[in-house]
């Protein structure tokens, strides 16, 4: 009945995985802690104990696939029924959200949180969008340029919001720098939280300005993902080529498709312009090369905050 949860992490004093485990032995659940093996024998660890659901950053939960494969087992096969993403947007990233589901055969919910104010939005099986759990936290959009508080749907603001059960650390409009919009729609699972259209869109101190246009990393994401003979990872260096801004964008071609390389890169530059308005210099990468991440990943770089 109840799920079997792997939890591929070693989470010593974090708190985000120890609330999961709680969570998850809660609501009947078990917990498999997979903290101290490397990705093969968490792996092969989930397959011994025909574990049914897993928790991990949507970085790892394609990397863990992408190891599967390179060790012969279809992630498909493992039998996991449901993973619960959190720590980084890609659950709420469509073309990242499908490649996991994809991947994984199953369906991936988004769980946003902070530190500092606990798990304040989730999203329900119906997945139409990320919940706000109202009922614990009271949260307010706040216009990005202006500050003015905004209840209005589809207006993209700054998160502010204040936890209302903290008891040892009061959290009264915590600045969150997730950048959110309510949803025109009340979700069809019939709760009255109200939903985030997208989940976190990105955040304040992401969003920069690149040849004076406001570039979020997202953006990227959706697109590279979207290309299905790209591999999930790539990376984003801005700097500066004499006074002017340069975005370098790397990325891999799957293995089988360099033959279609030409065509790959001609509408990834075409659909980069269309979504974000900028140019790219891109340089494709062996398959493989570009950095893997445990947890949170870091495939944005501003070399121009550095003075560089
Ligand atoms: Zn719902």
């Amino acid at each position: 009945e109840s799920d079997r949860v792997f939890i591929p992490f070693g989470y010593n004093i974090f708190v985000a995985f120890w609330a999961g485990h709680y969570a998850a032995e809660k609501i009947g659940c078990e917990v498999v802690p997979g903290g101290v093996l490397d990705t093969r024998a968490r792996i092969l660890k989930m397959k011994e104990l025909k574990c049914t659901a897993f928790m991990a950053t949507p970085t790892y939960t394609l990397g863990m696939a992408e190891t599967a494969k390179q060790m012969g087992i279809d992630p498909k096969d493992l039998g996991i029924k449901r993973i619960t993403c959190a720590g980084e947007p890609g659950a709420s990233i469509p073309a990242t959200k499908r490649r996991m589901e994809e991947a994984w055969g199953c369906p991936v919910y988004d769980h946003i949180g902070a530190t500092e104010i606990g798990a304040w939005g989730y999203e329900c099986t119906f997945q139409e969008g990320v919940h706000v759990n109202e009922a614990f936290f009271l949260v307010e959009v706040e216009d990005l340029m202006t500050g003015e508080v905004t209840e209005e749907p589809g207006r993209e603001g700054k998160m502010v919001v204040t936890a209302l059960d903290r008891l040892a650390k009061p959290c009264i409009r915590f600045d969150s720098k997730d950048v959110i919009r309510w949803a025109e729609r009340d979700c069809s699972c019939g709760r009255t939280f109200r939903l985030l259209d997208g989940g976190v869109l990105g955040r304040t101190d992401d969003i920069t300005k690149v040849k004076g246009v406001l570039l979020a990393p997202t953006a990227i994401e959706e697109v590279v993902r979207g290309i299905p003979e790209l591999g999930d990872e790539y990376e984003v260096v801005v700097s500066k080529r004499g006074d002017l801004d340069d975005i370098l964008l790397k990325v891999e071609i799957k293995p089988g498709c360099e033959g279609k390389e030409k065509e790959v890169l001609e509408r990834l530059q075409q659909e980069l312009r269309l979504k974000t308005n900028l140019g790219y210099r891109i340089e494709v990468h062996p398959y493989g090369s570009l950095p893997r991440y445990q947890v949170k990943a870091k495939r944005f770089k501003d070399l121009r905050r550095k003075g560089g």
